[in-house]
């Protein structure tokens, strides 16, 4: 697992270094750092995952791959966003479903 901090966000409650206080340092004012690179241990995931979904203003995420196995047609590098434009050419495909 790996978080990150938006320190932009932080509001100073001071609730994650509370938690998990091997991943967060409070500055003087109350404002928090992430200690090390964001990498959690294993062992250390419930307490940093508690800090996470305690933070009032979300500022603490996790970031990293969650492997679904489900490829979202969405994301395919193949695509042409632009095939999606909805054109005058092309209203007879998309107008019927305004
Ligand atoms: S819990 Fe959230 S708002 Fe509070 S110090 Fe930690 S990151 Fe900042």
């Amino acid at each position: 697992m790996k978080i990150r901090l938006d320190r932009t966000i932080c509001d100073g409650f001071g609730v994650c270094a509370k938690h998990a206080p091997g991943y967060f340092s409070l500055d003087d004012w109350g404002y928090a750092s992430l200690i090390g690179d964001g990498n959690v241990a294993e062992q250390d995931r419930d307490p940093v995952m508690r800090a996470l979904l305690d933070c009032p203003v979300h500022a603490i995420t996790e970031v990293g791959e969650r492997q679904t196995g489900v490829p979202n047609p969405a994301l395919r590098e193949d695509d042409d966003p632009a095939s999606r434009l909805k054109t005058e050419a092309n209203e007879a495909e998309w107008g019927f479903t305004r």
